[in-house]
């Protein structure tokens, strides 16, 4: 399986800026043939930067689209308008969860979007910090897991991407803390044997599965070889040039 590495732009940089970016992240990164370099720039910024990517390179990713293809929903971009600009989209990102109030039902609904307009979601899930002090995290990883797969069919669960990203540990949060490895290797465990036990085996093995949450150059070598992470989420570093494609050297230098 490939190694991926998403970089979350979250509501940052104007589309110049997004593109002078692009620009240099392509010149500083080789073709890696096996860390699958993806990154969500704002809504605003996709179709200009899907003309200047190079998809041998890297890919695309939204950070959200809506559920219905078309019709009376101002102020939505369908994953129908996203067709053909972007490989993946973020789905359930907890800031969208929490500040948004996306809920399950919502987000299966973008899930199964997504893929009927041949887009690769990238589910997130993970509890919050009150969930894990009240020993709720197998309930909340369970139930976010299979309500944002409940609307698509057994055999499209393996077209998922599976992003574990505890709520405390994201940057975003008040006061991120650092998810020791050990935690993250215990919830990744969890999520396959979810999906092993609903889904079977082969689909389980299947699933990618990546971590998210305040990953840095510093730990990123760590948090890629816990067993069973296939890859990163990374936000604020991702906004760092340097920091980024050091995170993407680390990754193939660690999976090689
Ligand atoms: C994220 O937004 O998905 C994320 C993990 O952010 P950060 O790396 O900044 O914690």
């Amino acid at each position: 399986m490939k190694t991926y590495i998403v970089g979350n732009w979250k509501l940052n940089f104007t589309v110049g800026e997004a593109s002078i970016y692009l620009h240099k992240l392509l010149k500083a990164i080789p073709n890696y043939r096996d860390t699958e370099v993806v990154v969500a720039p704002s809504l605003i910024a996709l179709q200009p930067l899907s003309l200047q990517v190079d998809r041998h390179k890297m890919k695309l990713a939204a950070q959200n689209g809506f559920y219905r293809d078309y019709g009376a929903f101002t102020g939505e971009v369908s994953f129908s308008q996203l067709r053909g600009i972007v490989d993946y989209a973020i789905v359930g990102h907890s800031e969208r969860r929490y500040i948004l109030r996306e809920d399950d039902k919502m987000i299966a609904k973008k899930v199964a979007a997504a893929i009927r307009n041949k887009i690769k979601p990238i589910l997130c899930i993970g509890e919050t910090e009150g969930e894990r002090a009240f020993g709720e995290t197998k309930d909340v990883i369970r139930d976010q897991l299979l309500g944002g797969l409940s609307e698509i069919g057994d055999d499209m669960v393996d077209k998922v991407i599976i992003a574990y990203e505890p709520v405390w540990a994201i940057s975003s949060g008040k006061e991120a803390k650092l998810a020791a490895p050990d935690e993250i290797s215990e919830v990744v465990k969890l999520i396959r044997k979810v999906l092993t036990d609903t889904y079977g085996k082969k689909v389980a093995e299947n699933v990618p599965v990546l971590f998210g949450g305040s990953v840095n150059p510093s730990n990123a070598g760590a948090y890629l070889t816990v067993p069973g992470v296939n890859g990163l989420l990374v936000g604020g570093a991702s906004l760092i040039l340097s920091e980024f494609t050091d995170i993407i050297e680390t990754a193939k230098r660690v999976r090689a």
